[in-house]
Order: C-alpha cells, then structure tokens, then sequence
C-alpha cells in the first residue's frame, strides 16, 4: 500500500488524509488535545506543507524558499493571505460539510463568502497568472502557494467530490475529509488516531457500568 503523505512541521507530522489539497489546507488548524494548533506558521511552513498537500513541486518549493529569503515581508503578506483564504475555506465546511446541519440561509452566505476570498486570493489577472515559475517576476512567484491554494479551494465546489464532504465526528477535531465508502460511510480523520479514541472512550463508557 502507498504510504500517506506526510508534512512534517516544527509542531509535529501532519498526514495528508482530506483526500483533496484544500482539504488538507483546512485540515493544517485544528485542534490537538484541546488546543488549537496551526500546522502553517509562516511562509516557510506553508512552502513544506504545500509538497505532501501536491500543490508544489519539490523544485518550485525550493526555489520559492530562496526567494522568500530576499523577499520577507511579502512572503509574509502571501501567507497572511492564505490564512485568510483557509478561515472562510473552514467556516464554508462547517456549514455545507454533508453530516452536519446547517440552515440553507447559513450555507448559501458562507459559499458566498468562499467565492469573494477565492476571487481574492485569484490575484486581479486570474489564476492563469502564473504558468511558468522561471520567468515569472519575484512578486508573481511568491504568490504561487497562494493562487495554487485558490485553485484547489475552486477545485472543490467546481467539482463536489460526490457531495460526500465530511467532518470528523471526534469531539474538538473538525478535520474535513472526503467519504469514499458508500456501504460504510467514513466517520473519522483517521482510523488510528480519532476513531482509535473514539472507540476507546466508547469502551470505557460499556465497562463502568
Ligand atoms: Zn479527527
């Protein structure tokens, strides 16, 4: 079996279990053992992150490193930006992932709210904007994770994936994934580790009695 991707950050290892990049994007804030943890704490993070996520190349990501060396504070604005893009990317999963409940009110201003950051984080000439990394300025270059970023979250509600977006039913996760399974629905982020606990908290609450 193929090994799952890995993003190994200074906060630990992250895998890529979303089963779509801006799913994985969305799933880099979540919640470890009742806090709150971002996995993308800087533009160096966000280039590491993006090569297990298939948003970047290997190549592209290294030389987007170098760049960001002699360009720190726009490395730092295109990674304020994908934050950006990955709140409203979560608050339009927490209400149209398909077990949970939202009033169509709720959804259909949170998809909105999508769109206008998708159309933001697009850049004015659009996604096509950068095609080609060698001969793209400085500036275009830097923000490629961020457009990549963009294209994926698009990705997403151009093409729902069977409609089939979940979250993990672990308290305090509210990792996204897709569901694959049509006789046995998916319920966890991960088998190993929230359904492990799932499952072991559902043991001991049988046992006490
Ligand atoms: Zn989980």
């Amino acid at each position: 079996m193929e090994s799952t991707r890995t993003y190994v950050s200074p906060l630990g290892s992250m895998r890529m279990l979303g089963g779509a990049p801006a799913l994985d994007l969305a799933n880099t804030l979540h919640w470890r053992d009742g806090n709150e943890v971002d996995f993308i704490a800087s533009y160096q993070d966000l280039l590491a992150f993006c090569i297990p996520a298939q948003l970047l190349s290997e190549a592209e990501a290294r030389s987007l490193k170098r760049l960001a060396r002699n360009h720190g504070g726009l490395a730092g604005d295109v990674h304020v930006e994908v934050l950006t893009l990955r709140a409203s990317l979560k608050s339009w999963l927490m209400r149209s992932a398909r077990n949970l409940n939202t009033s169509p009110a709720a959804k259909s201003a949170s998809l909105r709210d999508m769109k206008a950051s998708i159309a933001q984080a697009s850049g004015s000439a659009g996604l096509g904007e950068i095609l080609n990394l060698a001969s793209a300025s400085a500036t275009e270059a830097i923000h490629l994770p961020l457009r990549r970023s963009a294209a994926a979250a698009a990705m997403l509600l151009l093409f729902p994936p069977g409609n089939d977006i979940r979250r993990c039913e672990a308290n305090h996760c509210d990792g996204f994934f897709i569901n694959e399974s049509r006789s046995k629905p998916r319920r966890w982020c991960s088998m190993d580790g929230c359904g492990n606990r799932a499952k072991a908290a559902r043991h001991r609450l049988v046992h006490r009695k």
